[in-house]
């Protein structure tokens, strides 16, 4: 593969080229956000890329993940996905994992990654994500930065999170997801294709960035959302610290070792009947 136009940037060097080349990536979720992703990472050069997904292609779905066909109808997304990186850089490994994530599988298919990418189009796999990517990191001694990248409606957002042992995590910043019913999906919101191709292509940009280490600036402390109904493009400024009481703030402190219960890592869906009596009592306690 011909990296020179990359290699063309006043700032990227040989030696960012060689830390892409020994990166692994994980990507949860092959659909708009996620097939895009693949593609960028894997012309950029990325080693090793896992990608899992264990839907198939769905024609109402195609308007947005373009790296499909009809053609191609009712196969394995992951699995095809694998063999369009392998036919555009034959120097990449692609792994297609063609299983649901679940809190007991999530941690060990974080852990030999260097960065994870949510591209799921699942409000409560981001919880999940973020709460393993806390463990994993903590486990290995190392952080595993996580990007999150959604679409829907006329929207995409961005931003990266557990990117240190004192940054914050997803749940830090949004403390728990929507109730059962009231998320927004692209099946009861509906999305505009070109859409979910911004995510990807601004979540590829941001783990490129962040493999290479000293490509200007990241997301740490940002959240960039782009609305091309109204064309507002909005970067806002995000904590950058941990909430208090948080799991990664318990476990980055050495107050628990272990995830528990309380500390938020859930199974999926992650709202239990618990879950609502607490949200019940809390909406009680505030009237
Ligand atoms: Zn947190």
């Amino acid at each position: 593969m011909d990296y020179s136009r990359q290699l063309t940037l006043h700032d990227f060097t040989e030696d960012h080229q060689k830390k892409l080349a020994s990166s692994s990536v994980l990507i949860v979720g092959c659909g708009g956000v996620g097939c895009l992703i693949a593609l960028y990472l894997a012309g950029a050069g990325v080693k090793n890329l896992s990608l899992l997904d264990m839907d198939v292609v769905s024609e109402s779905n195609l308007h947005r993940q373009i790296v499909y066909t009809i053609a191609e109808k009712g196969q394995k997304k992951a699995t095809l996905l694998a063999e369009k990186v392998k036919a555009l850089n034959p120097s990449v490994n692609a792994t297609a994992i063609l299983t649901p994530i679940f809190s007991d599988n999530a941690v060990d298919l974080f852990l030999p990654h260097d960065v994870v990418i949510d591209a799921s189009d699942n409000v409560y796999t981001r919880y999940l994500c973020s709460d393993a990517a806390v463990i994993a990191g903590h486990k290995r001694g190392r952080p595993v930065p996580l990007i999150s990248a959604a679409s829907v409606g006329y929207a995409m957002s961005i931003e990266s999170v557990c990117l240190s042992s004192s940054q914050p995590c997803y749940r830090c910043r949004h403390s728990r997801p929507p109730r059962r019913g009231r998320e927004r999906t692209a099946t009861t919101t509906g999305v505009l294709g070109p859409v979910s191709g911004i995510a990807g292509t601004c979540a590829a940009c941001e783990c490129i960035k962040l493999l290479c280490g000293d490509l200007g600036g990241d997301l740490r402390e940002k959240r960039l959302t782009i609305d091309v109904h109204s064309w507002t493009c909005i970067m806002a400024k995000v904590s950058g610290t941990q909430k208090a009481g948080c799991i990664c703030e318990k476990m980055w402190s050495g107050e628990v070792d272990e995830p528990v219960e309380e500390v938020g890592y859930r199974n999926q869906p992650p709202f239990t009947d618990k879950d609502e009596k607490q949200e019940k009592d809390e909406t009680d306690e505030k009237e």
